[in-house]
């Protein structure tokens, strides 16, 4: 397992970690296998947004002496009053739903101001009590710190910028990143992504992550495998499915990303899950696949990695990325992304093109590698 920080939390997360939906319902056993599973092989972070009491229960008895060894996000505003999962802003409620979260575990590592995807979802946290209750859990140390979960960007930069936030969960996959920014993305998961939305990754979102780090916001993902529904040949929006390794890696080479929450359901599941360390660079390569769907954004890179190898060895995907992040605000580049870039050597880019040809993207990556140089490294 490896392990990065997740943004100002300054907590080292694994990057793969466990969301326990997929065994809300389940019985006892399946909970308890399947968290073993993950805590046996490193996964030091669990995703409980589910308000169940069993659920809970079951988790915690699974846990048994080993709270300390785990980081747990647990949801502000996550209740089952009429007895399926919904999101409240009703105060006497959602202390109600959080404080039986307390009860059981004692403290949450990363209080999440749940589900803010609509102005109105906003509005419900930043313009009532709610944000005076969930600041109040962290000044209480009730809640280690502070986070949201979404799955709009547009509302997810908007909280981003009140200040107030160190992580957020995303869902992040490939079809996802491909829906424009106007839209909800729930609405193409119900429709079996149809291949007709998609516009190639939007910048516009990939904005969003750019943001994330300039801002030193970690993120952990949600929905990483779409449902499931990207890795089932009838439903993929693509010429074939994605494996669940290059979901993984997608997930993991967006820039800000520390964990990717998977819902395995199993102690098998869960292996699976983290063979991702045992695939190859070619098994993990989702590159080939996302790229058989129209792109109006051609020239945007996606951080795969198909362009290597480089013959004088330039990580050509990172430098990319530290490019990104560094070009949305030229004047203020974060000094972490410099020392980064320190470290990388595009500057000794010998233009050989052996890269343009290979990226199924069209990076003008010679001309990435020289503007990296220049903006992040000095160099004339
Ligand atoms: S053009 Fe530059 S970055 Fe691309 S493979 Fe050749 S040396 Fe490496
Ligand atoms: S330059 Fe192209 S092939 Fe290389 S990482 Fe970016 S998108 Fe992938």
């Amino acid at each position: 397992m490896m392990y990065r920080e997740l943004g100002k939390t300054g907590k080292k997360v694994s990057e793969i970690g466990l969301g326990l939906e997929n065994v809300d319902k389940k019985p006892y056993e399946r909970v308890e296998e399947t968290l073993n599973a993950a805590l046996d092989n490193g996964v030091n972070i669990l995703d409980v947004f589910m308000p169940g009491a069993e659920i809970r229960g079951f988790i915690k008895k699974a846990l048994g002496n080993r709270r300390k060894d785990v980081l747990i996000q647990g949801h502000i505003g996550a209740t089952d009053v009429n007895k399926q999962y919904d999101i409240s802003r009703d105060m006497p409620t959602v202390k109600k739903y959080f404080e039986e979260l307390l009860r059981l575990y004692g403290y949450i590592d990363f209080g999440m101001l749940f589900f803010i995807d609509s102005e109105e979802d906003y509005k419900g946290v930043f313009e009532t009590e709610f944000i005076t209750y969930a600041e109040r859990l962290k000044k209480n140390g009730d809640i280690h710190h502070l986070g949201f979960s979404s799955h709009n960007p547009t509302m997810a930069t908007k909280v981003i910028e009140t200040g107030t936030v160190e992580m957020m969960m995303f869902s992040i996959n490939p079809a996802f990143d491909m829906v424009p920014v106007e839209e909800s993305v729930f609405d193409h998961l119900d429709s079996n992504f149809s291949r007709d939305v998609l516009r190639g990754l939007d910048p516009k979102r990939a904005e969003l992550y750019k943001i994330c780090v300039q801002k030193n916001i970690g993120i952990t993902v949600m929905k990483a495998l779409g449902a499931g529904k990207l890795l089932s040949a009838e439903h993929t929006p693509y010429d074939k499915p994605l494996t669940l390794h290059q979901c993984t890696h997608y997930a993991l080479s967006r820039p800000s990303v520390a964990s990717v929450l998977l819902g395995c359901q199993t102690a098998a599941e869960m292996k699976q899950a983290i063979d991702y360390y045992s695939a190859s660079s070619e098994e993990k390569d989702y590159s080939k696949t996302i790229s058989t769907v129209r792109n109006d954004f051609a020239g945007n890179c996606v951080y795969c990695s198909h362009c290597q190898p480089c013959p004088v060895e330039i990580e050509i995907a990172t430098v990319c990325k530290y490019l990104d992040i560094a070009r949305l605000d030229e004047k203020n580049i974060p000094p972490s992304i410099r020392s980064h870039y320190a470290s990388l050597n595009s500057a000794d880019c010998i233009e050989c093109g052996h890269c343009e040809k290979r990226c199924p993207f069209g990076v003008p990556i010679i001309k990435n590698m020289k503007d990296a140089a220049l903006l992040l490294g000095g160099k004339q």
